[in-house]
């Protein structure tokens, strides 16, 4: 399958070497990103030809398929234009930078008439939530009752502002909590808590979300992304028999002066590795298949719905109020 690559900052170059080197039955014949330094370099290491254009990768006759990478504002037009030429297209989250522009998104691939379009939400295709959904699917804790989420980065880039935390990070919870849960979120309240010193203020970082799903579950979610300490990422779902949570992943213990440390992953690369492949190895199979599958345009919508009001809710309960679900996306994991 011929893959033209959009964007090819951190994690589209990531996204290129893993296409080139660890997916099989998958290569990158074409690249765009607004930096053309980059992506020559980008090229090179696929052996690609560097577009002038964005839309010249998704009119290329030799490209099947689209792999979205660039900054989110950018995502909807790109994922309609490939929606429009009938080729699929992974779009890294989030699939919009507003709910407004997601739905149009859904309602073109819905007019379409199959889809087309799978988000980039990789935790569905971790070994560790994996696990989780298991463990729930198969009962082993009962009804489902509440859901505690961590999600810690070292730091954030400079051009990480206003409420990315939100908008940019906490999609990864809802989306990952819609899916574990297989319902809507329908409320949430961001929470003042103290925010870190360390951290620019305008980011008002860390902060506390409270997520309410269509049957009554409640989410708590900690989003700090100048945490400092390492990349940690965590969930545990208590039930009524039980709790299910990730496992800490370390990348090795170091037991000295009579104490014993546990290394973590300090970037979501080293956290998510695997998944990423995974999710990169599934969707290349599927689209091979001549189907599209994976998290959905529809999720792509839920999530930054969810994100929009916890923008909007600053200390309220705001609610979540999505459109009708399209008879295309029924029957998927809340799909
Ligand atoms: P990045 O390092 O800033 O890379 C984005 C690249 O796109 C840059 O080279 C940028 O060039 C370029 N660009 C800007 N406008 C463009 C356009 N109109 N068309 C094509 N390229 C354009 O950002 P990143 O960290 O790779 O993130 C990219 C996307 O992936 C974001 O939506 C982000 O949320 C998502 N992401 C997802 C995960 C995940 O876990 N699934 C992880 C990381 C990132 P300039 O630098 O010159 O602007």
């Amino acid at each position: 399958m011929n893959v033209g690559v959009i964007g090819t900052g951190a994690i589209g170059t990531d996204h290129v070497r893993r296409l080139t080197a660890r997916v099989a039955g998958a290569r990158v014949t074409a690249v765009f990103d607004v930096d053309t330094a980059r992506a020559a370099t980008v090229a090179a290491i696929a052996g690609a030809t560097a577009h002038r254009e964005a839309h010249d990768v998704i009119d290329d006759p030799a490209v099947e398929a689209v792999l979205v990478a660039s900054p989110g504002d950018t995502h909807a037009d790109l994922v309609l234009a490939c929606v429009a030429a009938g080729k699929p297209v992974l779009c890294e989250k989030p699939l919009a930078s507003t709910s407004g522009a997601a739905l149009k998104v859904v309602e073109a691939e819905a007019t379409y008439g199959r889809r087309l379009v799978q988000v980039g939400f990789m935790r569905r295709y971790d070994v560790g939530y994996l696990g989780v959904k298991a463990a729930l699917g198969a009962g082993r804790i009962g009804d489902p009752l509440l859901v505690h989420c961590v999600h810690r980065n070292v730091g954030v880039p400079a051009g990480f502002t206003g409420d990315m935390s939100l908008t940019d990070s906490l999609v990864h919870e809802v989306d990952a909590c819609r899916w574990l849960l297989d319902q809507e979120i329908v409320a949430a309240t961001v929470v003042e808590v103290p925010h870190s010193p360390l951290a620019s203020p305008e980011l008002r970082d860390p902060r506390l979300v409270l997520l309410e799903t269509e049957r009554g579950i409640v989410v708590d979610a900690e989003v700090f992304v100048n945490a400092r300490y390492g990349y940690d990422v965590r969930c545990e779902v208590v039930g009524t028999t039980g709790t299910v949570a990730l496992e800490a992943p370390t990348t090795g213990a170091v037991a000295l002066d009579g104490g014993r440390v546990q290394a973590l992953p300090m970037d979501w690369q080293a956290r998510f590795g695997q998944a990423y492949v995974d999710e990169l190895q599934a969707w290349v199979d599927a689209v091979r298949r001549g189907v599209t599958e994976g998290p959905s345009a529809w999720d792509g919508y839920a999530a930054t719905a969810v994100a929009e009001a916890a923008v909007a809710s600053r200390g309220a309960r705001t609610s979540v109020d999505l459109a009708e679900r399209p008879a295309l996306y029924s029957g998927e994991s809340s799909s």
